[in-house]
């Protein structure tokens, strides 16, 4: 037992849409929603329909108009923004309570990152609403050029369940920051979380209508949402394959533009002249073991020189040894399940998949059967992966790590260019000519030099190259994705 140990039956569950300022339950057929921990149902969401997603862009649409959002002092936005993330501070206990329990989050990261994270997120793109206002542009004297940053109107989002609340603010912020209206659809395996969050945000001072949610699957609502000709601009986080659907869907109403942060399978190298080889062990273990691997910047392959890619594997073996899986609800849990059952087969497929083909998983290589019901997978070290083979191809999405070694720079950074994938990478050297040259030429959107994932550093943007995506999460670069521009020239 811990401090922070709860029961998931006794978790109050925010049910219905949010539109308009208040909850709407509504008639549709209900989807029951299952706790990764222990395949239990908890609860059940409509299946939104067409309709609802209609209702909820014009309630968008009319608020845009109707309120003062887009056209208040925008420090007057801000402060309003920054409310609501105390708010979201202030309400972390429930809220991180409703993030662990049908989520892969265990409460303890819910409590120590994922609320704080969204809180932070939110006040970060709250100082940019009075920043981004436009520019006056060089012109002839007798007239001024205007070059005026405005709203696109209403942003339609679609969230993954990896981190519901954390992807989430970082496409609501960065739109509502900007002046815009909101209607989010999360994921229908995590839908809860951000129905409080739209409720703080009410209560925080946000019209109503300006943020929305529609709960419904995501080929059903999601489309929807993607293809309603009442969106300026939708923004996508999940597999590359949906937001391939999602932006042709989204095209069909008319151009607009599209954000998409897509999937990964970020390469970690790492040279022999490493001056801590266990630091760089643990580093490279925490970046595919982390939320079990479902993380779209995991660093999924190791690509190290041939004199310590042994050691490496050796401690990471070990470290795997200290995990304690368990259901989120649990304050002492250390290592996350898969989101749903059918997700463990999937990353279970792939990997019986590469041992079939030859490979040898070092650890790992199995569901965990130790926990009933639940959807975990064990933590799997592949080695001598055949080329080709799903496993090092594919974004597998759990906690896998396939290892390849090299000889020289030049092999390594060829094995570390992934053909369709370029989200992240990882680089270990103790060289900076090394490090630099291979900053250069990884074409990733973000390259990380001793140290592996994101820190608080929000104006840092996250996106992807190739197939991981387009236009970023977070930095000032979000904001501006939000904001479409006006020129004015007046002649005096
Ligand atoms: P998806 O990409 O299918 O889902 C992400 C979001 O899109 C969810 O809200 C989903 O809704 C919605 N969605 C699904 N289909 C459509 C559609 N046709 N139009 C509009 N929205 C849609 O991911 P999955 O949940 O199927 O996971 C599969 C794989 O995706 C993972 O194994 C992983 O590789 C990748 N992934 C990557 C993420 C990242 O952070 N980059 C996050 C999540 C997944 P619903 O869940 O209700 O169907």
């Amino acid at each position: 037992m811990t401090a922070l140990d709860f029961d998931p039956a006794g978790v109050a569950l925010p049910l219905g849409h949010y539109i308009d300022g208040a909850r709407v339950e509504t008639a549709e057929d209900a989807i029951p929603v299952r706790r990764p921990s222990d395949s239990a149902v908890y609860g059940h969401v409509p299946d939104g329909s067409a309709d609802t997603v209609d209702r909820a862009v014009s309630a968008a649409a009319r608020a845009f108009a109707r309120s003062d959002w887009a056209s208040r002092p925008p420090r007057d936005r801000a402060r309003v923004l920054r409310r609501w993330a105390d708010l979201v501070d202030a309400d972390a206990p429930a809220l991180a309570r409703l993030e662990a329990v049908g989520s892969t989050r265990p409460i303890k990261d819910a409590l120590a990152w994922d609320v704080p994270f969204t809180a932070e997120g939110i006040r970060f793109f709250a100082e940019f609403a009075d920043k981004l206002g436009g520019e006056v542009a060089a012109t002839r004297t007798d007239q001024l050029g205007l070059v005026i940053a405005e709203p696109y109107g209403v942003v339609g989002a679609i969230a993954p369940w990896n981190f519901p609340l954390v992807m989430a603010s970082w496409k609501i912020a960065p739109a509502l920051a900007a002046g815009n209206a909101v209607v989010i659809k999360p994921s229908e395996m995590t839908p809860f979380s951000l129905v409080r969050l739209a409720e703080l945000a009410s209560q925080a001072g946000v019209p109503p209508g300006i943020f929305n949610v529609v709960q419904g699957q995501g080929r059903t609502a999601g489309d929807a949402l993607a293809r309603h000709p009442g969106i300026g601009k939708v923004t996508f986080t999940g597999s590359t394959r949906t937001g391939i659907a999602v932006m042709r869907a989204a095209a069909e109403s008319g151009p607009k533009p599209v954000t998409l942060e897509l999937g990964g399978k970020s390469p970690q190298v790492v040279f022999g002249d490493v001056p801590d080889r266990d630091a760089v062990a643990r580093t490279v273990f925490g970046a595919f073991t982390g939320n079990a691997g479902q993380v779209c910047v995991a660093g999924s392959r190791l690509i190290a020189h041939r004199s310590v890619a042994d050691e490496l594997v050796e401690r990471m073996a070990e470290l795997a040894k200290a995990l304690k899986p368990g259901p989120t609800w649990d304050g002492s849990t250390t290592f996350s399940p898969i989101i749903s059952t059918p997700q463990a087969d999937r990353v279970d497929g792939l990997v019986r998949g590469a041992l079939r083909a030859g490979a040898e998983a070092v650890i790992g290589g199995r569901r965990l059967a130790a926990i009933q019901d639940g959807a975990f997978y064990e933590p799997t070290i592949l080695r001598n992966v055949a080329p080709g083979t799903e496993a090092l191809d594919e974004e597998v999405f759990g906690p896998v790590l396939t290892v390849q070694t090299f000889e020289d720079e030049e092999e390594a950074l060829a094995l570390a260019d992934h053909p369709s994938y370029g989200l992240a990478a990882g680089v270990h050297t103790a060289d900076l000519g090394r490090a630099m040259r291979a900053v250069r030429r990884l074409k990733a959107g973000t390259v990380w030099v001793n140290r592996y994932g994101r820190t608080a550093d929000f104006v840092i943007p996250t996106g992807g190259y190739k197939g991981s995506g387009i236009g970023k999460d977070l930095g000032r670069q979000a904001v501006e994705a939000n904001l479409r521009h006006k020129s004015a020239l007046v002649a005096f």
